[in-house]
């Protein structure tokens, strides 16, 4: 047996799972949060069941990712498969960050955790919580190899004119101004889950992929290599998404900064958190936006019309982008979840090849499924996204390549 054991570290919180890598099957997963606050919270879900809610739940003291660590690799040792860590080959890291110095998974060391450090400024949010992690992990499993698997690797292959932006040259040579992209590790599982699906190569492939969660991002992949993706130097430029505004006249800050006298910390709360969906009407949560809309809300229904006007406008742009487009994948909470948002993003689009079923679109099943017409020219499927996993399978080919 094989065992990799995934760590996702925020500012507050650890989320785990530890796979068995033979059959690619989560054992055991959960999440410790509120680290640092009175009552933090340790969630644990057990093995073949690593859906919400929770099985077990507990209110515990957690005033560090080191005691939340521990309390981690507490809980693992009390299930019986983990076996005292006995068959755990490696522990891969999630990381936000990997700027221009990381374009595939790393087998971390002191370099390569000061590498990360340098990179602070590019996500001075992420980053440093995902580096506390490693470093409380690297003490806790001295004897596990570690990996950090980055967000930003995925779309290192961006060609010069897709991930340049139209600024001084001094922004990118001297502030690394440039479009890095994120949802990597999503990106490139739902394009290889697809080609497995099509019985092609992925190198033969063009496909759109649309992650739509709380954070939204689009990706045009050619042969299995991205070529463009929507999100930018950070998270915040691209599709609506959330809470965040997406993409943006720039010269609407430099107004609000003038007219309204926001700071640059105000601007930067308002778009990253009061935008995107919450922005319009109040709620973030998709499936409370499409209620509201049902009853008659015109806040709530003028939020989805821009929510799926962008997402089509970007598979315009991203089927110019391929040339010939094979297939569209949606993807995370709402891309799996809402037959909606699918169809109305996606609608009138025959003269481009694309046309959903109406029957298909709604009993779509996971983990992956088609909903195009008979005579879609491009297959739309509805891929069950797995982050975790793939950082684990990116995991154990680096600890193995290592070998
Ligand atoms: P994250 O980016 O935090 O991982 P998820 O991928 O879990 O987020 O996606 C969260 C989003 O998915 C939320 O906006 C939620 O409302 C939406 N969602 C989940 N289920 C549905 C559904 N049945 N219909 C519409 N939206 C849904």
């Amino acid at each position: 047996m094989t065992q990799v054991l995934v760590l996702n570290c925020g500012s507050s919180s650890i989320k785990y799972e530890l796979f068995e890598m033979d059959e690619g099957r989560a054992l055991a997963s959960g999440l410790v949060e509120r680290i640092g606050e009175a009552k933090s919270c340790l969630k644990q879900t057990s093995a073949e069941c690593t859906s919400n809610p929770p099985s077990h739940v507990a209110e515990v003291a957690v005033p560090h990712h080191r005691q939340g660590i521990d309390m981690i690799r507490r809980v693992l040792s009390e299930n019986a498969s983990f076996d005292g860590g006995r068959h755990l080959v490696g522990i891969g890291h999630r990381v936000v960050h990997g700027g221009e110095t990381f374009s595939r998974p790393t087998l971390i060391d002191d370099h390569v955790l000061a590498a990360i450090k340098g990179l602070i400024p590019l996500a001075p949010l992420h980053n440093p919580a995902n580096l506390v992690g490693m470093e409380v992990a690297r003490a806790a499993f001295p004897d596990v190899p570690q990996v950090a698997v980055f967000d930003t690797a995925y779309h290192q292959t961006l060609p010069r004119y897709a991930y340049h932006y139209a600024v001084p040259q001094d922004w990118y040579d001297s502030y690394h101004v440039r479009r890095y992209g994120f949802h990597g590790t999503s990106h490139q599982y739902v394009a290889k889950q697809l080609a497995r699906h099509l019985g092609r190569p992925a190198g033969e492939l063009n496909t759109i992929v649309l992650h739509l969660g709380n954070g939204c991002s689009a990706s045009a992949i050619r042969g299995g290599v991205s070529v463009d993706t929507s999100m930018g130097l950070t998270p915040l430029e691209g599709l609506m998404m959330g809470t965040r505004c997406g993409d943006l006249d720039p010269a609407i800050l430099i107004h609000m900064g003038k007219e309204a006298g926001m700071s640059l910390a105000a601007l930067d709360a308002a778009l990253n958190k009061q935008s995107g969906l919450k922005g319009l009407c109040g709620v973030n949560d998709m499936r409370e936006v499409l209620a509201m809309e049902a009853d008659g809300d015109g806040a709530a229904n003028l939020a989805v019309e821009i929510f799926v006007y962008r997402i089509k406008k970007y598979i315009g742009a991203y089927h110019a982008v391929l040339g010939r487009l094979d297939a569209i994948a949606f993807t995370a909470g709402i891309g799996q979840h809402s037959p909606e948002i699918r169809a109305r993003s996606c609608s009138d689009l025959e003269s481009m090849g694309i046309a959903i079923d109406p029957a298909l679109n709604t009993a779509a099943e996971p983990p992956i499924c088609e909903i195009q017409t008979a005579d879609s020219r491009v297959k739309v499927l509805v891929v069950s996204t797995d982050e975790e996993l793939e950082i684990a399978q990116q995991t154990l080919a680096c600890v193995r390549d290592d070998q």
